[in-house]
C-alpha cells in the first residue's frame, strides 16, 4: 500500500475513536514505525511492504487504545537524547527536562550526584551529559523501570552512571551527595483514575501514586535527605500542582533553607530548590 492511502487510513480510524491530533500522530506512528521519512510521505508516496503495513495497522490500533504513544514507537526524545521506553516505566516528560536544566544552572561542579526514583534514567543520564566529571547513582525500587534505565545507559554509552535497586534511600546506605535530584511519584491516589487514560491505564501506578495527599515521597526525602548531603548540598524536586507550600514547609522543618520554587510552562509551581547548611 502507498504511504497516503495509510495515512488516510489511519487518521480516519484514529478520528473515529476519538482521537485528538489524529493526522500528527498517524504520521508520527508511519515514521517511526515503517522507517518512512516524513517529506517522503507526500511527496514521493512510496509503497509500504505489508510485512510493515501490518506493523503500523497494529501500531495504530493500540494508538486509538490510548497507550501512550511512545510506548508504542518505543522511544521517546528527552534533552537532546533519545531514550527507550514502554510498559512498565514512566515516559518522562518536558516539565523534567526543565527540572534538569535548572539543576545545571545551580550545581557547581558536583562529584556525586543522586537521582533517586531515575525510571527510565532520563534525568541521571542528561545530568552526566551536563557534568561529565560527577559520579551519578540512580536508584529505583521497580526492576521494570530499570530495566530500561539500564539499556539506556548502554545504548547513550554511559559511563558514570551506576543504577541501583531498592527503596528510596537504602541503596546508598552511608554515601552523602552534593546534590540530590527527585521526580517521585506524587500523585494522590485518589485522583489517579480521573488522569488521561493513557496515563491512568497504562503507566504504572507505582511512578504515580504518592499516596493519599500524594506528599508521602516528599515526608520521606525531607526526613532522610539530610543524612545523604554534603554541607551546602543542592536537593532538586519536581513537584505535582499545588504541592508547592506544603512541601516547603516540610523542608524547613528538617533544615533546608535557601528553598526557591519554579513554575513550569503551564504556570504551574513544578519545581523547587534548596542547600542543606550545617550550623
Ligand atoms: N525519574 C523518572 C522521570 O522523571 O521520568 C521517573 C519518575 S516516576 C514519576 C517515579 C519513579 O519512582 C518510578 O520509576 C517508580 O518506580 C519509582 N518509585 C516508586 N516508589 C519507589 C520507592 N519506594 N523507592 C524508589 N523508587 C520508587
Ligand atoms: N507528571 C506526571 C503526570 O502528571 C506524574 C509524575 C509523577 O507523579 N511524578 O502525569
Amino acid at each position: 500500500m502507498r504511504s497516503r492511502d495509510l495515512m488516510a487510513e489511519a487518521t480516519a480510524y484514529l478520528i473515529e475513536h476519538s482521537m485528538s491530533g489524529a493526522p500528527r500522530e498517524a504520521e508520527t506512528l508511519l515514521t517511526e514505525i515503517t522507517g518512512t521519512r516524513r517529506e517522503d510521505i507526500y511527496s514521493k508516496d512510496p509503497v509500504i511492504p505489508e510485512d510493515k503495513v501490518k506493523l503500523f495497522r497494529d501500531a495504530f490500533r493500540r494508538r486509538a487504545g490510548r497507550e501512550p504513544l511512545q510506548y508504542i514507537t518505543g522511544t521517546v526524545d528527552f534533552a537532546d537524547m533519545r531514550l527507550k521506553v514502554g510498559p512498565g516505566v514512566l515516559v518522562p516528560r518536558p516539565e523534567t527536562e526543565l527540572l534538569v536544566a535548572e539543576v545545571a544552572k545551580r550545581a557547581q561542579e558536583p562529584k556525586k550526584v543522586l537521582d533517586l526514583c531515575t525510571g527510565s534514567g532520563c534525568i541521571a543520564l542528561e545530568l552526566e551529559r551536563r557534568f561529565p566529571e560527577a559520579d551519578i547513582v540512580g536508584t529505583d525500587v521497580s526492576s521494570e523501570a530499570l530495566a530500561y534505565a539500564r539499556q539506556n545507559v548502554s545504548e547513550l554509552e554511559s559511563v558514570n552512571v551506576n543504577l541501583m535497586h531498592g527503596e528510596m534511600f537504602a541503596p546508598v546506605d552511608g554515601m552523602r551527595f552534593d546534590v540530590i535530584v527527585a521526580n517521585p511519584p506524587y500523585i494522590p491516589a485518589g485522583e489517579i483514575d480521573g488522569l488521561q487514560p493513557e496515563v491512568a491505564k497504562f503507566e504504572p501506578r507505582s511512578a504515580l501514586d504518592g499516596g493519599t495527599d500524594g506528599l508521602d515521597f516528599y515526608r520521606v526525602i525531607a526526613r532522610k535527605a539530610p543524612g545523604h548531603m554534603e554541607n551546602g548540598g543542592l536537593l532538586a524536586l519536581e513537584l505535582g500542582a499545588g504541592q508547592a507550600q506544603e512541601v516547603v514547609t516540610m523542608l524547613k522543618e528538617h533544615g533546608f533553607r535557601d528553598i526557591e520554587v519554579l513554575k513550569d510552562y503551564a504556570g504551574h509551581k513544578r519545581m523547587l530548590f534548596c542547600r542543606f547548611k550545617m550550623d
